[in-house]
């Protein structure tokens, strides 16, 4: 049968979601732990009463302070030492392709399985709404699914060896997931460190591989903070790196690998975005507005390709502004366990203050065109719209829920495609237009791997849309993709069957 995308969960259905939201209430006061999960060199399971063990850690809700969840030991220097030599040492490259494809596809069921407690974690561990929640269990299957499909279609070259596999905290699951799933369908062992905010879901997921029958020493996961990492890309037996994140932590991993690892091993990076959308006066103003506002603030902007800078043609910023206003004063924000909140909190207590003293300081320059009440607990940023030159007054990614908007004038849109692209970045971009040509030729000129028309920039489909971008976006290839998996080998592989 063909590979079809997973059918998530309609939120409307009146007998499906009221069952869905009850068996994840099982889950509302669930106190959960994570550690690292590691064999030792000799194959054996190490004892967790017979090592030193790292620090532990307390995880709460992002919403709610009081809400625990309980904690997370970090792997040591010794645990990474450990796993890295088990993986070395593991049969995992011997294992046929379909046997690794069938064990992703017995994960992806896993999952679907486990979705109330996967759904339970994305909100109390990462702040997730229900319909983000949906979005990324759907995303982390689909990538199981899809690589597994692309690595039996395609002829891969032979596997790399140990990878290391650092994902971010916004997709903890799909991010998290489809990094390790890639790396392992190619054949490599995978250490997997997630983000240090969480490691829960990451547990949760790498349990669920290894009941899939994924064996132990083929996907281990080293929960911690930047030592970690360093930890792992500095080895000299690492073969390849998978990392997801900010772009200044990929210049440090950039930094370790040139500095220990051979300059063959290859760094796969997808960072940031300063990611704009150009709304002209052809536009629909309502179908604009609906787009701006998905692609500006659902996942409380905590996307990398979310949109950071609205260009919108003089004539049209009037009413465009004021019908934004009003779409934004009807969101709630709240606790994302909650069905009728629409924007959660931002990750953590940094996050949240580096997000708000930007906000600040354009208020103070009286840049603060509308913004929204911020709810009393929890680490919360209300939507704000700013209003900016230009692009190139932004000399960072502000990863929150922060719109800024700038004008033009119709004789203007060159200078806005040059000032997009000189921003160095590429990763989405948005154009909403009625004029064919204009769409013709800005999808020829601005550089983004990914670019949207007539509809929001976010949520790119695993196997048709294909995720990544370049310059300081990234180095590609794009995830959810057919060139992804052969960058996961040694020689190139084919993208195409015979
Ligand atoms: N793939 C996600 C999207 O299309 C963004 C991934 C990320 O934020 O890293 O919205």
């Amino acid at each position: 049968a063909p590979r079809l995308n997973s059918a998530g969960l309609d939120l409307t259905d009146p007998v499906a979601f009221p069952a869905m939201s009850k068996s994840r209430a099982a889950f509302q006061t669930t106190q959960w732990h994570a550690e690292p999960l590691f064999t030792s060199p000799s194959g054996g399971e190490v004892d967790p009463k017979g090592r030193v063990r790292g620090p532990s850690v307390n995880l709460s809700n992002p919403a709610d302070p009081s809400d625990r969840l309980g904690t997370v030991t970090n792997a040591t220097p010794d645990d990474v030492a450990s796993a890295i030599s088990a993986a070395t040492n593991s049969t995992w490259l011997q294992t046929p392709v379909n046997t690794r494809a069938e064990l992703l596809r017995a994960t992806a069921d896993l999952y679907e399985a486990n979705r109330p407690e996967l759904f339970a974690l994305l909100a109390r561990e990462a702040g997730k709404t229900w319909a983000d929640a949906v979005a990324e269990v759907r995303e982390a299957v689909d990538f199981l699914r899809y690589y597994a499909a692309e690595a039996e279609r395609q002829t891969l070259g032979a596997a790399r060896g140990p990878i290391a596999a650092i994902s971010p905290w916004n997709f903890p699951l799909a991010i998290f997931t489809g990094q390790i799933a890639a790396a392992l369908v190619a054949g490599n062992p995978v250490l997997a460190k997630p983000a240090p905010q969480t490691p829960l879901i990451a547990f949760r997921a790498v349990q669920l591989m290894h009941q899939a029958g994924i064996p132990t020493d083929a996907v281990q996961l080293l929960p911690g903070a930047g030592e970690v990492g360093t930890a792992l890309t500095s080895n000299a037996a690492i073969s390849g790196v998978v990392f997801t994140g900010s772009l200044p932590t990929a210049r440090k991993i950039d930094c370790v690998m040139a500095e220990h690892l051979a300059p063959t091993v290859p760094l796969i990076a997808e960072t940031g975005g300063l990611n704009a959308m150009v709304v002209d006066s052809t536009a629909l103003p309502e179908q604009a507005v609906r787009d701006i506002l998905a692609s500006a603030f659902q996942s409380a902007g905590q996307r990398c390709s979310a949109l950071r800078v609205l260009y919108v043609q003089e004539d049209a910023a009037e009413r465009t502004i004021e019908m934004l206003k009003g779409a934004m004063d009807e969101l709630s924000l709240g606790n994302p366990w909650d069905l009728s909140t629409d924007i959660g909190p931002v990750i953590d207590e940094a996050a949240r203050a580096k997000i708000q003293a930007h906000i600040d300081t354009y208020e103070k320059n009286g840049n603060l065109i509308h913004r929204l009440k911020t709810p009393g607990r929890g680490t919360f940023v209300a939507p704000a719209v700013l209003r900016i030159g230009g692009i190139a007054d932004l000399a960072e990614e502000i990863f929150g829920p922060v719109l800024h908007i700038a004008t033009f004038k119709a004789d203007e849109l060159g200078a806005v495609v040059a000032a997009i692209n000189a921003s160095g970045y590429g990763l989405t971009f948005g154009l909403h237009t009625r004029i064919s040509s204009r769409v013709r030729q800005l999808s020829n000129t601005v550089r983004a791997g990914n670019i949207y028309v007539n509809r929001n920039q976010i949520g790119a489909v695993v196997g048709s849309q294909p995720f990544g971008g370049g310059g300081l976006s990234g180095t590609g290839p794009k995830a959810g993709g057919p060139h992804y998996l052969p960058r996961f080998t040694l020689g190139l592989g084919h993208a195409e069957t015979a």
